[in-house]
């Protein structure tokens, strides 16, 4: 029997750890070369949630049981596989190998940034990334922002900021006053996250006021006034409006400058959720998609979306940076407005978690690595395919589209003449799929009918992979 202290070095040895690792990185790269409808037909195994947990229980104690190269390859076989390019689902990206990598050599050194001096290099990498990005979006250098945890911290960050900015208390001291918390209006089309952040805050949800949308699901002028009259009914103060760019469900971009021109005569906080849509900001060709941003006071972008990147990393960002400061602030911004010009290195000040990873190090690298022109052309690349795929539905005449695609997300369905209920077809559709495994494809209901939905998000699937899916679905059909 090995002895604890044996233990321990064979644990931190370097060429144990050197052979592990190119056994790993060789099993990898050859899960990569085979992520190919040629050669590996299935996206995932599905199996039913108690077989999957069968298979791993009891698999470890007290004695050493697998070496982990040992356990990949079960890993990998059960495991959806995100590089294939029939993964055509939900918004999580085939993240680029070389972020896993660079995510690797940050997970290797740990230096969780709560403060400075416990991650120097991932400070200023995050601080260079939060400033680009805002640059992107057309605000000046007074911008700034953190990395977060994902969307759904990211909105609730921003909302904190705009009550704190809106209140004529310290909220965060005080905590609410006797006429409540206010009210944010937000799109019909918001992602949960932004109703659960409102309830978060203890506000409510029914302080999240509902806008209604039109057909191509974005939010109207009239539909701003008439949410504005609503949220006095229900006897609350607006003090934000959330827009979409873009909105989840179908991919559809509000109109910015609307809502801005809205927000700036009620006197709102404009915030725009662009968790999965910022990145049109990169394409020349579709940046125009988020004409009027500058104009908001806050936005949030997940590179675990749209920029090619493991999960998770999203950049809050202020238009003021000082707001930065008033999300979790224990004093009034003014009171300590110089130690926070002195202090933007220690991010904990402004991020709900205190040790974060090095999650900026993944995109820095890739950046470095690729420039930015490369993810500028993949943006432009998986726009372009949604809107070609949406061309391909219409022409083939037994399929639907939901409304045409703004982004890479598109809603359709299958039509098959003089047979049941359309919804119960799309569920049978999309079950089949999944148990075939061949393609990975979502659904999501509108207006009570249900639609298949594909987020094109992997460089590698192509015109003829879509083509494929069509076929596939009328077999199943
Ligand atoms: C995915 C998504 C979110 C949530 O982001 P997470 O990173 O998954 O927490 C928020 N808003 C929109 C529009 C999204 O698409």
């Amino acid at each position: 029997m090995p002895t604890y202290d044996d233990q321990i070095k064979a644990a931190f040895d370097p060429e144990a750890f050197r052979a592990a690792g190119k056994r790993v990185v060789d099993i990898l790269a050859d899960h990569l070369a085979a992520s190919d409808p040629a050669v590996r037909p299935r996206v995932l195994a599905y199996e039913d949630p108690e077989t999957m947990l069968a298979a791993w229980a009891n698999r470890f104690g007290p004695a050493p049981s697998t070496p982990f190269p040992e356990l990949l390859p079960e890993i990998l076989a059960r495991s959806n596989d995100l590089l294939h390019p029939r993964y055509v689902g939900h918004q999580c990206t085939t993240a680029l190998p070389l972020a896993a990598l660079a995510g690797f050599a940050g997970q290797f050194l740990n230096n969780g940034s709560a403060v400075y001096e416990m991650g120097p290099v991932n400070t200023a990498m995050e601080r260079h990334l939060v400033r680009w990005m805002a640059g992107l979006a057309g605000w000046g250098t007074g911008a700034d922002g953190v990395l977060t945890n994902g969307g759904s911290i990211g909105n609730l960050t921003a909302l904190l900021a705009a009550r704190q900015a809106a209140a004529d208390r310290d909220v965060w001291r005080e905590g609410l006053g006797p006429e409540g918390g206010g009210a944010v209006l937000v799109s019909e089309q918001s992602h949960y996250s932004v109703r659960r952040a409102v309830a978060i805050m203890g506000l409510g949800e029914d302080a999240a006021v509902p806008v209604a949308v039109d057909d191509r699901f974005h939010m109207t002028a009239d539909g701003l006034e008439l949410a504005w009259a609503e949220a006095g009914r229900r006897g609350r103060r607006p003090f934000a409006v959330v827009a979409n760019g873009c909105s989840t469900a179908t991919g559809s971009y509000d109109d910015l400058e609307v809502v801005g021109e809205f927000a700036a005569r009620r006197g709102l906080w404009f915030h725009v959720d662009g968790a999965h849509g910022a990145g049109a900001l990169l394409s020349a060709k579709y940046r125009c998609l988020l004409r009027g941003l500058e104009r908001a006071d806050s936005f949030i972008w997940d590179a675990h979306k749209n920029l090619l990147m493991p999960a998770l990393i999203t950049a809050v960002l202020f238009r003021d940076g000082r707001r930065s400061y008033e999300a979790f602030s224990q004093k009034a911004s003014y009171l300590f407005e110089r130690e926070s010009r002195e202090e933007w290195f220690n991010f904990a000040h402004r991020t709900l978690e205190c040790t974060k990873t090095m999650m900026g190090l993944r995109l820095f690298a890739s950046l470095a690595a690729y420039g930015t022109d490369f993810f500028a052309g993949y943006v432009t690349a998986m726009w372009d395919l949604a809107r070609d795929f949406a061309a391909r539905l219409r022409r083939a005449g037994d399929f639907e589209i939901a409304v045409e695609p703004e982004s890479n997300i598109v809603c359709f369905r299958y039509l098959k003449p003089g047979q049941e209920d359309g919804n119960t077809l799309q569920r049978r559709i999309r079950r089949a799929l999944l148990e075939r495994g061949t393609f990975y494809v979502v659904q999501t209901e509108l207006g009570g009918r249900l639609w298949l939905r594909c987020t094109l998000i992997n460089p590698r699937t192509t015109a003829a992979d879509l083509e494929a899916l069509l076929d596939e679905i009328r077999s199943l059909a």
